[in-house]
């Protein structure tokens, strides 16, 4: 088997986010068709991982999985949504996209409101933007102050190793696209009536903080890639490339699991005599 899709885009200390190339393809030589015929490709045995986890939830196992999705505006959550985590089945699947935080929210310790939406055992959980936002776009604007930026570092790590021991696969991916390939997509979103809605002048906004944002990331990265929540790095310029790497990643920590058709609990041959004996 070849090397793990995780080893290839794991964030390794003290990597600086600008010497990762945007357009690269980590783990993968072949073309955009062959990414975009294999995807799909993957989708029966993501079904077979994705029932075994199910039903481990559903006879009393912990194993979960949760997807966290981070990149700047236009690097590809939703487009991930559609192609990569599109291959599972709803029904054991719990979606959030996180937005601005509610006046409620704001009253609480910005972990409440992401602990609230976790997975439950068997899901699996996808993070549309997470508790990172509250050390990227809070830090970037300064939304509180720098003792408690500084204290969320710590407080993140240990809240992602207690969902580790309680039996929870994190899986945490950062879009990483450049500065012109966001203005290519924004300006794309101008041009087509059909993702004009996309758009907000404020994107345009936090475009000016680039760096800004860069660096918050860098520090997120590396404080809190961790043994037990590791960060990894998708190349995100090639949108084909991204979808097959979630896929894949996804693929990879499912199957990791090692999970088994659950033993029944009951005498089968005691079961199938009672129906087969009924009056
Ligand atoms: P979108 O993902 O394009 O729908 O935008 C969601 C917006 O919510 C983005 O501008 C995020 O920066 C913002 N957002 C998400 N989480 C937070 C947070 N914890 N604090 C402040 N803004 C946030
Ligand atoms: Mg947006």
């Amino acid at each position: 088997m070849s090397s793990p899709i995780s080893d290839a885009l794991r964030y390794r200390h003290g990597t600086d986010l600008a010497d990762l190339d945007t357009r690269g393809t980590p783990g993968f030589d072949g073309s955009k068709s062959d990414a975009e015929k294999a995807l799909p490709e993957l989708a029966p045995e993501m079904a077979d991982l994705q029932e075994k986890l199910f039903a481990a939830g559903y006879t009393g196992s912990d194993r979960r999985l949760l997807l966290v999705l981070q990149g700047m505006d236009t690097s590809g959550k939703g487009g991930i949504l559609r192609h990569a985590v599109g291959l599972l089945d709803p029904g054991g699947m719990r979606l959030k996209s996180f937005k601005k935080p509610t006046k409620e929210e704001l009253s609480h310790d910005f972990l409440w409101r992401i602990e609230r939406e976790l997975p439950g055992p068997g899901e699996i959980g996808i993070f549309d933007r997470s508790h990172y936002e509250d050390v990227l776009v809070v830090k970037v604007h300064q939304l509180t102050d720098a003792a408690e930026i500084e204290r969320r570092y710590d407080a993140i790590n240990a809240f992602e190793q207690r969902l580790v021991d309680e039996g929870t696969v994190i899986v945490k991916c950062m879009l990483h696209i450049s500065p012109e390939t966001q203005k290519e997509r924004l300006l794309a979103r101008l041009d087509d009536p059909t993702k004009q809605w996309k758009f907000k002048p404020e994107d345009v906004d936090e475009r000016g903080h680039w760096d800004a944002y860069q660096a918050a990331y860098a520090t997120a990265l590396e404080w809190c890639s961790t043994e037990a929540a590791p960060w990894h790095v998708v190349p995100s310029d090639r949108k084909w490339y991204r979808n097959w790497a979630i896929g894949q990643l996804l693929r990879e920590h499912l199957a990791a699991l090692d999970l088994d058709w659950p033993e029944p609990d009951y005498d089968i041959a005691e079961q199938r005599a009672r129906l087969e004996n009924e009056k």
